[in-house]
């Protein structure tokens, strides 16, 4: 099937305001292209020297999502245009997000990343962390929190997954309000779990490219 019936398919089964974002991590510009014609604008990436070269190569109008572990050195390079920073995990790297946002007259839209997997090695606050970030974000101008993001395990226990998306959404539900209002969970093996939980926008990759390298 061709990228683009891929996305139709995806599209079929989530609903309307579920926000799919493409995840094209070392993607060639033609398969990002195959996916921009067909209509997606939401594009997420996982380094940030391929997200910067991307973005000067690739249509103005791409909304560019940063969904891999940043390091605070390398928030400079992408101030200036990123769209939604998924994976804020220290209150460290959420003051400089607000810097660089303000030296580029910009408030940027974050994500809190939530460590709900069993793997010591996924990033993210500990939900019992999250109001304190919360507050603290509340003293910086620059940034937004828009709501939170989370990994399961990289399991195929249907249950395990479905009780760890499910521990993020009731944490989700308790904090939302005017302002936080995104929940990205789900990618191509557990979205479908993930929307049942409640999630509103999915990070999907290999189920519309194929298998990465
Ligand atoms: C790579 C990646 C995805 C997409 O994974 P697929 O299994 O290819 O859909 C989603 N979220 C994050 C954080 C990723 O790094």
């Amino acid at each position: 099937m061709s990228i683009s019936e891929n996305i139709g398919k995806i599209k079929k089964t989530i609903k309307t305001d579920t926000i799919l974002v493409v995840v094209s991590k070392k993607q060639s510009n033609e398969n990002i292209l195959a996916a921009y014609q067909s209509g997606q604008r939401n594009f997420g990436e996982n380094q940030v020297q391929e997200l910067v070269k991307k973005e000067k190569d690739l249509p103005k109008d791409i909304k560019w999502h940063m969904i891999g572990h940043l390091q605070r050195n390398k928030v400079k390079y992408i101030a200036s245009f990123i769209h939604l920073i998924h994976s804020i995990d220290s209150i460290n790297l959420l003051i400089e997000v607000d810097k660089r946002a303000k030296q580029n007259h910009r408030i940027i839209d974050c994500l809190l990343q939530v460590h709900i997997a069993e793997e010591e090695n996924k990033f993210g606050f500990e939900i019992h962390e999250v109001s304190k970030i919360l507050e603290k974000s509340y003293m910086l101008p620059n940034v937004n929190i828009v709501g939170l993001m989370g990994m399961a395990t990289f399991s195929q226990d249907q249950l395990k997954i479905q009780s760890e998306f499910a521990r993020l959404s009731r944490l989700f539900i308790k904090i939302k309000n005017n302002q936080i209002k995104i929940l990205s969970m789900g990618m191509s093996g557990d979205y479908k779990l993930a929307i049942k939980q409640g999630s509103n926008m999915i990070r999907v990759g290999s189920s519309i490219f194929g298998k990465r390298n």
